[in-house]
């Protein structure tokens, strides 16, 4: 019986509030906090609606470490879930440790100016968690989240060494529209026009944006088009998967979402620098953001399916083996269970499931954590029995590419 607050009221933080509350005997008490409370409180209401839990709502702007201290102090959570967006998460981080509540994310932090994806601003907080006793959570969304548990799952149960390891991200949904993006618009398009870098015996080896593609046969999707991309993951796998001699992420594109990308590249679009117009400073990604649809908006049109999964291949008693584990997830029916479709659900599942580690102590300990780092029965347990059912297969070889 705990309280949470949770920060940030889109398709992401809709999901698992929603979630939350369907597990009430975890989470007593839930506050929703965002930039406009208009949106925590249509949430709120979408959640009485669908399971009669009353949730409490708060504006706050995450961006300023003392309002959130004092939304904090206010609301006494046991832990705060930021699901706002990868720019607030130091300053949330900064919120915990000031009032002493435990911290969990589901995506590293990012410098408005800057597309990194790097976990060294957020590792840089080991010692003050530690010492101050509390525990912070990075990345329990579906990847980073579950493909990081997928892969210690793996490694604890069918592979003594993870030799080479790739990540395959499949949304075989279709939203109707001729360009919009399934989560974050901004920080979708600053991860997919990133140069492509994987990790291989022992540097990371970079390749030009969206320039390595190979098909793939999802199951219950079918074949797809998928592009080598830089995954945040990476970073921490590699870290604390250190005999991982090859580590790849992969994500399937259609061919009408890269052509319009392209143009939009071409022609500025997506710059993260600021740009004059008409005697103001503005971002042209932040402006795109504005004219592309909502993701959450995408829910009511959005049909087909999502595949995300790891292929390892390693040895178990010495002799070499490559497993895959993957789930499969229906945008309608995550559509029909929260009012969102199957990229906010995939990720705002495991986001209250991490949380749930947490606030249960099955995960916890003085310092930051990734997800790879906890024992992952407990998770992939609840991930079967709370909408994203896994399942696992041995392959006949390693991957052919
Ligand atoms: P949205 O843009 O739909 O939602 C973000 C929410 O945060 C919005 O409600 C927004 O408010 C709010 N917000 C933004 N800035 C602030 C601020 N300064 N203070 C308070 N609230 C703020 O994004 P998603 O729900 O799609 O994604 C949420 C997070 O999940 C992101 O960090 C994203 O990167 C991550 N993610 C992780 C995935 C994974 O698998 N690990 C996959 C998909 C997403 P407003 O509505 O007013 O703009």
């Amino acid at each position: 019986m705990s309280k949470v607050l949770v920060i940030g009221a889109g398709g992401v933080g809709s999901v698992a509030v929603h979630k939350m509350a369907m597990n009430s005997n975890i989470f007593s008490d839930i506050t929703l906090a965002s930039r406009r409370i208009e949106k925590c409180d249509a949430t709120a209401e979408s959640v009485k609606a669908r399971t009669g839990v009353t949730i409490a709502t708060a504006q706050v702007d995450a961006d300023d470490i003392d309002a959130t201290a004092a939304l904090i102090a206010r609301v006494q959570p046991k832990l705060v879930v930021n699901l706002a967006l990868p720019y607030q998460d130091l300053a949330i981080m900064e919120a915990c440790l000031k009032t002493g509540v435990h911290y969990m994310d589901t995506a590293n932090y990012e410098p408005r100016d800057e597309a990194k994806f790097e976990y060294h601003w957020q590792w840089a907080y080991q010692d003050r968690f530690r010492e101050a006793g509390l525990t912070a959570l990075l990345g329990s969304g579906f990847d980073p989240g579950v493909t990081s548990v997928f892969a210690t799952y793996l490694k604890k149960h069918y592979l003594d060494t993870i030799e080479t390891l790739d990540i395959l991200d499949c949304n075989g949904g279709d939203h109707g529209q001729h360009f919009a993006t399934n989560f974050n618009p901004e920080i979708n398009i600053r991860e997919v026009t990133a140069v492509a870098r994987h990790w291989e015996n022992g540097a990371w080896v970079e390749t030009p944006p969206l320039s390595h593609k190979q098909s793939f046969d999802f199951e219950q999707v079918g074949v797809k088009n998928m592009y080598l991309m830089y995954h945040e993951e990476l970073e921490s796998l590699k870290t604390h998967l250190p005999e991982i001699r090859r580590i790849r992420f992969w994500m399937t594109f259609g061919d009408a979402y890269l052509k319009h990308l392209e143009v939009l590249q071409n022609v500025g679009m997506t710059r993260i620098d600021p740009v004059l117009y008409e005697g103001k400073e503005i971002i042209p990604l932040q402006f795109l953001k504005a004219v592309l649809p909502e993701p959450a908006s995408l829910g009511v049109t959005t049909k087909g399916k999502t595949n995300i999964g790891d292929i390892a291949t390693g040895t178990k008693d010495g002799v070499q083996k490559t497993f895959y584990i993957w789930n499969v997830c229906d945008h309608e029916e995550a559509y029909a269970e929260t009012g969102n479709q199957a990229v906010s659900y995939t990720t705002g599942v495991p986001a209250m499931i991490g949380a749930a580690m947490l606030l249960t102590g099955a995960w916890g300990g003085a310092g930051v954590f990734n997800m790879e780092q906890f024992d992952p029965d407990p998770f992939m347990a609840m991930l079967n029995e709370h909408g994203l059912p896994w399942q696992v297969k041995e392959l006949d070889a390693p991957l052919a590419f």
